[in-house]
């Protein structure tokens, strides 16, 4: 096969896809579109960039282009086609630079969810073979190994131990009869391994009945992100099955965003059925344990702040539930804006997994600096991992000062017991 026939079938798979998955609420979203360009100042890859074609709706195109070519009376003059220059010209706009926040959403007057439709267009890049070659890589670790990071059951079982023994901390294992199904997040595993010990140090102290599984521990879900459903449908079914099998009622999602938008907004659909459990961010269920009195905490010293991941407050409605948290905190300073319209950390989508958009993921880190600036704070806390490595790495780029933190590591910290002493731990 020549060249220019693989790229016009390459082509043709991604029209094919964005026809299939062009159907309900999407087709609405691309007729809606009045292109009044309000989307683009919400969006931190304008406002950084000053480039149009980072507006929002730009990223409408190529879906809109199948859709409008498909229709009447457009598809009496040869239906879509979408050609090769096309999908490398979006590539970048619809991988690279958009991490799905939501932000635009909030401020278009047809309400179109721009992040629905980059979503599905993924799907028709994934379909014909296209997207960042590390990213989509990261989609198949989860297949082939279990996790983006490869971490297979086995290096996961061993990470548990080492944690256990290193912590001295009780780490349930396929514990029939749990409650609680904690799962984690592998970033957190290979990178942030504390935030594990603390979720499980404030479970264990509220007398939780919890536990991990050997097979359904990993909560990120590359497949969802990477627009291949089929992966995304696996790693799902990993968490079902798991807790079905230990009888947990409840799924907790660890410090991670898209985790939580993936199993307790889209997981039923991705699955075709209902989940058979409860779905709950960390956040939620600390929230829950503090206002029942299982957790109490004495005042968090020095000035802090909080950086809303998108899909855990704009996207994922706890917002209000970090602030709950936080109340203890001596000296808790807003960013503005904050809540439900902060701004992206710049590494959400999956964007962080992609080293060729790293520069731009950089940049965008600026408009965070000056927000946390502009508050005086110390120190940011967060409840998202991937915001974390995200901004860790932004941090050393720039030589930022500021401390950023774990809101779970942060708790635990501050844990008091029933008579209000301090809970030691022998780290
Ligand atoms: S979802 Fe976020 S990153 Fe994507 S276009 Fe909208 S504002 Fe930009
Ligand atoms: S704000 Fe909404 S209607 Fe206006 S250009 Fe953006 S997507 Fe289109």
């Amino acid at each position: 096969m020549t060249d220019q026939t693989t790229a016009r079938n390459d082509a043709q798979a991604a029209a094919d896809r964005f026809l299939a998955l062009n159907s309900g609420n999407l087709a609405s979203y691309l007729e809606s579109c009045v292109r009044c360009g309000l989307c683009a100042t919400a969006c931190h890859f304008y406002e950084v960039t000053g480039d149009p074609k980072y507006t929002p709706a730009y990223k409408l195109f190529p879906m809109a282009r199948a859709h409008k070519k498909n229709s009447w009376p457009w598809r009496w003059f040869g239906g879509a086609k979408i050609t090769e220059a096309e999908l490398q010209e979006w590539e970048e706009l619809l991988f690279d630079s958009c991490t799905m926040c939501g932000r635009c959403t909030q401020v278009c007057p047809m309400g179109i969810d721009i992040a629905s439709i980059v979503s599905a267009s993924r799907s028709a890049f994934a379909a014909a073979g296209r997207g960042p070659e590390d990213f989509m890589q990261a989609a198949e670790n989860v297949r082939e190994k279990g996790s983006p990071l490869g971490m297979t059951p086995s290096v996961f079982d061993g990470r548990v131990e080492w944690l256990e023994d290193d912590y001295e901390v009780d780490l349930p294992m396929d514990k029939e009869g749990s409650d609680i199904l904690l799962t984690v997040s592998s970033i957190e595993m290979m990178k942030y391994p504390k935030s594990i010990i603390a979720m499980a140090r404030l479970l264990n102290h509220a007398g939780v009945n919890w536990t991990f599984s050997s097979t359904g521990y990993e909560a990120t879900n590359f497949g969802f992100l990477a627009g291949k459903p089929d992966i995304a449908k696996l790693a799902l079914e990993r968490i079902v099955n798991a807790a079905e099998e230990l009888g947990a009622k409840t799924v907790v999602i660890p410090e991670c965003g898209h985790a939580y938008g993936a199993l307790r907004w889209s997981g039923a659909n991705i699955l075709g059925r209902a989940l058979p459990f409860e779905v709950l961010h960390i956040t939620e269920l600390l929230s829950r344990l503090k206002a029942d009195g299982k957790l109490k905490f004495r005042p968090i010293e020095g000035s802090i702040t909080y950086h809303d991941p998108c899909q855990i407050s704009r996207r994922g409605g706890a917002t209000h539930l970090a602030r709950f948290l936080l109340d203890d905190a001596e000296d808790f300073r807003e960013m503005t804006p904050t809540g439900d319209e902060n701004w992206c950390c710049g590494g959400g989508g999956g964007v962080q997994a992609m080293e060729r958009a790293a520069d731009l993921r950089h940049k965008v880190f600026q408009i965070k600096m000056k927000q946390v600036e502009d508050t005086g704070a110390q120190m940011m806390v967060s409840s998202c991992a991937n915001c974390r490595l995200t901004m860790d790495g932004s941090k050393d780029y720039w030589k930022w000062d500021r401390e950023l933190e774990s809101l779970a590591e942060l708790l635990v910290e501050y844990l008091v017991d029933d008579d209000g002493e301090p809970v030691e731990w022998d780290d």
